[in-house]
């Protein structure tokens, strides 16, 4: 069986902006330190977590994902909040980095992977879809103060010749994962452009 999920990954501008946000946070704030930060080489926005696939699940679900998604066009997604404690400020397990869906493309598109992914009998996503990438887990609650955002965030952005606050999607990409003690390690399947047809 293979743990398989389908993401955008972020464009390096996009991928150093986040690493240099999380960087400033974890030399800002000790209590941020020592959580579990995402590898800067892992970042990336879930579109649909699949769970364990057979193998031949995983290769026909491959084999049919262009002519599912391949319609739909290119789309910008704009950065929302870096960055958001989730489900709290004042009990955070998990710091995101959100983003707009202003068209709802990127909802087009989670819509169109889980339509595929439930032929597979994938279970049904239960909570509503909201891009984000996530920066850092913590098992246990740590509080977090939009003052250590302001400074993580303010302290390295000038729009004029700051880093993107919005980033090109031109292709999804299907990743296995496989859990690990010093962190998960994702392995790339295959890669479809949309706009393509
Ligand atoms: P770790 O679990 O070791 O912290 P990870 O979460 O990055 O690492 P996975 O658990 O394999 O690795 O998850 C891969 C991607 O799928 C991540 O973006 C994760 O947030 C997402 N994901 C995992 N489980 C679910 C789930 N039950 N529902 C929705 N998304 C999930
Ligand atoms: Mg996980």
């Amino acid at each position: 069986m293979h743990r398989s999920f389908v993401a955008l990954d972020l464009t390096e501008p996009m991928r150093r902006r986040l690493a240099a946000v999380a960087r400033s946070i974890r030399s800002h704030d000790p209590r941020w330190a020592t959580a579990r930060w995402v590898p800067p080489e892992n970042l990336h926005l879930t579109i649909r977590f699949l769970g364990d696939l057979a193998e031949e699940n995983l290769e026909s679900f491959i084999r049919d994902l262009p002519g599912a998604v391949g319609a739909l066009s290119t789309f910008e997604l704009p950065l929302a909040e870096v960055v958001r404690p989730i489900p709290s400020s004042s009990h955070a397990s998990m710091l995101w980095a959100t983003f707009d869906d202003p068209d709802g493309r990127c909802a087009l598109l989670a819509n169109a992977v889980s339509d595929l992914a439930a032929t597979l009998g994938v279970a049904p996503e239960t909570r509503p879809f909201s891009p984000h990438v996530t920066l850092a887990r913590s098992r246990r609650p740590i509080p977090f103060s939009a003052d250590v955002t302001g400074r993580a965030d303010g302290g390295m952005y000038t729009p004029a010749t700051g880093p993107p606050d919005s980033m090109s999607v031109r292709e999804v990409t299907v990743y296995t994962s496989t859990l690990a003690r010093a962190g998960a390690r994702y392995r790339r399947w295959a890669s479809i452009e949309l706009g393509e047809r």
